[in-house]
This record gives structure tokens, C-alpha cells and sequence, in this order.
């Protein structure tokens, strides 16, 4: 008796089921994305996107093609390329693997990029597609210089400057080993390892010049003695007095605000 009750609960919970997929499965729901073309980029966004936001994206997308090139000393980017704007961190999963904010992939022409008001990606992955395009994607040990240099431009959602943070990394003692960052990037705490490089980026390209920044990018981080005249510890010493010299005094930095990111 027991059993014919369970059976026929199972029976029914089995038809209930079905009858819920026939009702899921009746109705299609549209999807829709509009995409336009301007130069040789192509947007996508999703049609309910108001169009005035989308042409500011659009416009933030062209003016970090400008800034980026100015700040590399280069003048054209005609690469074709697709930017994709996505709702959502979960969507960005879907398509790319990686939950980011903004993923450049220059081997499939396109970026994957939020559309944020605040702390936007666009300037940032805009940074990896043209220097990727134009010097190729740097070999592992000069991911820092990949990472540093979008981050210098892209900036850091921080009011410090890229020097105040470093001193506070001094000052801490949160600063990476160059050797560690050439070794393993991604390895090293997010937030110090992103802004550590954004400063030794700048600091390269303002006293050295971008083309020895551009030959250590694609020859490798062992190519920096032949290339720049110091090593790992020399350059250490070289950023350390830089800093100490613009901050003498310890400065007051609100740590945990900064490892949120933005
Ligand atoms: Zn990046």
C-alpha cells in the first residue's frame, strides 16, 4: 500500500514536470543586440541600451584610442576589430571564461567590456588591444609591463597618484620583487601587483622613453640589463629613491578601500 503511494507521488511529480518543460518550451523569448559600425570598429550592444548611452560608450571608446595612442607615441589604429558591451559579470563568464569587468582578446578582434559609469574597463582593455595589435602579445615574463601599462592608462580608481601608492607599498613593505612580478604575475596580490607595475611603467617610459619600453615588452624581462643598463635590484633601488625623494614622510593611505579595486 506504502509503495503504490510513493509510486503514484513519483507519477504524478513526473507528469507535473513534463507539463512544466511543454510550458517553458512553448514560448520563445527575443534576445536582441544592435551593432554599428564607425571606422573600423563595429559595437554590439543589447537593444535595451538607450541609443544616447551608447554613442557616450562609443565616444569613450574613441577617446581611449586617442589618449592610449598619444601615451605610446604612436598615431593610427586601423585594426578591425568587434567591442562587445555585456550586462553583466555572469554574461562576461559565459562568453570569455573569466567573470572580469573587460577581457581584450586581439587574436579573435574583440573586447568584452562592461558598460560602467564609474571605474570603466573600456580605457584599460582598449590599452591591451592596441599594443597587443601593434607589438604582439608580450612573452610571459613581460606580462607586467601588459598589465601595468593598461593600468597606467585605464588608471587605478584610487584619488592617490601611482608614486603616493608606491611609497605606501615601501612604507608597508607590500612592494613585489620585480623578480615575481617577471616571474609570475598573476600569482602576486592583485591590487599591489596592477598598481606596482602601472608606476614602473610610467616611470620607464617617462625617463626612458617608450622604444626601450617597446623592445623589453617583446623581448622579455631578461633582456633589461641589455636593454636599460640595470638590473632587477638596481631598478629596485633606482624607483625606491625616486619616491622617497617626491614623499619623505610616511603618508596616510586607506589600505582597505584600495584592495577593494573599483
Ligand atoms: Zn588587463
Amino acid at each position: 500500500m506504502k509503495l503504490i503511494k510513493i509510486a503514484s507521488i513519483i507519477l504524478v511529480g513526473f507528469i507535473l514536470s513534463c507539463s512544466n518543460i511543454a510550458e517553458e518550451n512553448k514560448e520563445w523569448s527575443k534576445i536582441t543586440r544592435e551593432k554599428k559600425t564607425v571606422d573600423n570598429i563595429t559595437y554590439y550592444f543589447s537593444s535595451k541600451i538607450d541609443i544616447s548611452r551608447r554613442d557616450s560608450a562609443i565616444k569613450e571608446c574613441q577617446n581611449s584610442i586617442t589618449e592610449n595612442l598619444k601615451l605610446i607615441s604612436e598615431t593610427d589604429f586601423t585594426n578591425k576589430m568587434d567591442v562587445e558591451f555585456v550586462a553583466s559579470r555572469k554574461e562576461m563568464l559565459k562568453y570569455t571564461g573569466m567573470g572580469a569587468q573587460g577581457m581584450a582578446f586581439p587574436d579573435r578582434n574583440t573586447f568584452f567590456t562592461l558598460l560602467k559609469e564609474e571605474g570603466s574597463p573600456i580605457k584599460h582593455e582598449m590599452m591591451h588591444m592596441i599594443t597587443m595589435y601593434k607589438w604582439g602579445t608580450p612573452p610571459e615574463s613581460t606580462t607586467w609591463m601588459n598589465e601595468g601599462l593598461a593600468t597606467y592608462s585605464g588608471g587605478t580608481c584610487s584619488n592617490y597618484s601611482l608614486t603616493e601608492i608606491y611609497k605606501y607599498f615601501i612604507q608597508s613593505k607590500k612592494v613585489i620583487p620585480l623578480n615575481n612580478l617577471a616571474n609570475n604575475f598573476y600569482g602576486n596580490p592583485e591590487m599591489v601587483a596592477y598598481t606596482q607595475s602601472a608606476f614602473i611603467c610610467k616611470y620607464l617610459i617617462d625617463t626612458y622613453g617608450i622604444e626601450k619600453f617597446k623592445q623589453l615588452w617583446k623581448k622579455g624581462h631578461n633582456e633589461m640589463q641589455s636593454i636599460y643598463g640595470f638590473n632587477n635590484e638596481q631598478l629596485e633601488s633606482i624607483l625606491a629613491e625616486y619616491v622617497i625623494e617626491k614623499h619623505p614622510t610616511e603618508i596616510t593611505f586607506n589600505w582597505e578601500v584600495f584592495n577593494e579595486g573599483c
